[in-house]
């Protein structure tokens, strides 16, 4: 059986610290929150993997690097209000949650969003507000957000996500014109109309899907 605590405390070492992650709450978080009750079953053994991992409904779980450097990107405090499109297993929203006040979590497919909830029930998370739909409207009852991180890839940056973030907020989402290829932008909101962008470098997400995404098809929507 898999020292866990071991291969938690060694993935915040060598996959994140020592390439960049420096933000001690992110760091803290990351070592706080169990992996290896995010993965489907049997797969524990690989979840403080240096890689993403195939979750259920095809999709993926982040690598922890790239869970890490997001969310440091974001710089979210405790008190913050923070949007996840894309919630997939909810670690990345259980990391957040560890350091938010309140995290809003969105994913597409009803069966992971079921077994996100089942997972943040067990360990006893209550600040994490879950359901299932289209991330790339957003979530405008529980807005405005301070912070706003995409966990798919879109062709931009969807107006609903821009609106609902606040004042001074930052919102980390993948962009780029292929599916499956793209850049990790940071938007920050500096007024009601301005926002000032930052290329992050090149990354590989799963394709956002929804009314401001991509199309089932991942096409562009005419
Ligand atoms: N953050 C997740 C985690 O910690 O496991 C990883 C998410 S995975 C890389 C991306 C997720 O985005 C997938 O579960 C996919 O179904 C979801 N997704 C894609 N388009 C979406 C949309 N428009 N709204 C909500 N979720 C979406």
């Amino acid at each position: 059986m898999l020292d866990f605590a071991y291969a938690r405390h060694r993935m915040v070492e060598r996959q994140l610290a020592a390439r960049g992650v420096g933000d001690r709450q992110v760091l803290d978080a990351m070592g706080e929150v169990p992996r290896e009750a995010f993965v489907p079953d049997g797969m524990e053994e690989f979840a403080y993997e240096d890689s993403p991992l195939p979750i259920e409904s095809g999709q993926t779980i982040s690598q922890p690097y790239i869970v890490g450097l997001m969310i440091q990107a974001a710089g979210i405090r405790p008190g913050e209000r923070v949007l996840e499109v894309g919630a997939g297993s909810g670690y990345a929203a259980a990391v957040m949650s560890r350091i938010a006040q309140a995290v809003y979590a969105i994913e597409r497919h009803e069966p992971l969003t079921r077994l996100a909830q089942s997972r943040i029930d067990r360990l006893g998370y209550d600040n994490i507000h879950l359901k299932t739909g289209d991330g790339t409207r957003g979530w405008a009852d529980a807005a405005p957000f301070d912070a706003i991180l995409a966990a798919a890839g879109g062709p931009e940056v969807p107006a609903a996500l821009k609106a609902q973030l606040a004042i001074g907020g930052r919102l980390v989402m993948p962009v780029g014109e292929e599916p499956r290829l793209q850049r990790l932008k940071k938007l920050t909101r500096i007024s009601q109309a301005e926002f000032r962008e930052e290329d992050l470098g090149e990354v590989t997400f799963v394709p956002l899907i929804g009314e401001q995404g991509w199309g089932e098809d991942e096409q562009r929507r005419p």
